[in-house]
């Protein structure tokens, strides 16, 4: 293990096990590119890889922050879930894509068996959809769309901001969304807020992305006619 990585031992809220998962050092990381949904691309080491804990022995997985945070409730919905599993597969050494993607997967199922919020399962589609854009594997677009569905519902229903998406950011990363699975006219739509809204005074860099996006956008339809 080189030194871009660090150890963290954790509790497993559902069966028990203590473990040692192993975290990056975000200074070790390279940006190379960034994506216009906010999907982050990195030389070596990408820490996005890291940010599911896995419990090796029940395969309970959650982001670091949700990780031991449980009500009651939900440890009883999660422990007749994974009670009993013996899952053979260690998450906690250095991932490659295959086992980051995996990792959210098991992420994803862990959020919908305790029923957790649209924000939380749109955030973990989203980060599924980036693994496979990272392969190039056209599956990228079902969880670009499963992601937009729940930050739909999470735009009607939840507290905003949720995380560090203010109202602005969401309403553009929904239009920016609805761009790459090629839904024009909802894109439209939710870039137009973007740039008409009050609050992008306070969001300089989402109102420039916004612009730039409707500029993409309209190549996009371009093309798309032209085929
Ligand atoms: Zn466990």
């Amino acid at each position: 293990m080189t030194d871009a990585f660090y150890t963290k031992k954790v509790k497993c809220p559902i069966c028990n096990n203590h473990f040692t998962t192993i975290k990056v050092r975000i200074n070790a990381c390279i940006v190379t590119k960034k994506d216009e949904d906010f999907c982050i691309h990195y030389k070596d080491i990408n820490p996005i890889f890291y940010e599911i804990f896995v419990c090796p022995t029940c395969a309970y997985a959650g982001s670091e922050n949700s990780f031991q945070e449980l009500g009651k409730n939900e440890v009883l919905k999660l422990k007749n879930a994974f009670s009993g599993r013996m899952v053979q597969r260690d998450f906690c050494k250095e991932r490659n894509l295959n086992d980051a993607l995996d990792s959210y997967k098991l992420a994803l199922y862990t959020a919908n068996i305790k029923d957790a919020k649209d924000s939380t399962i749109a955030g973990i589609a989203l980060k599924i959809a980036w693994m496979y854009r990272y392969m190039n594997d056209k599956r990228e677009l079902q969880f670009i769309q499963h992601a937009l569905d729940h930050y739909l519902i999470a735009y009607e229903k939840e507290q905003l901001p949720i995380g560090n998406l203010s109202e602005i950011k969401l309403m553009y990363l929904i239009g920016e969304l609805y761009r790459r699975v090629a839904n024009y006219n909802e894109a439209i739509i939710w870039l137009n807020r973007v740039v008409s809204s009050p609050e992008r005074h306070s969001s300089p860099i989402i109102e420039r992305l916004a612009r730039t996006q409707w500029m993409t956008l309209r190549e996009d339809i371009k093309s798309n006619a032209a085929q």
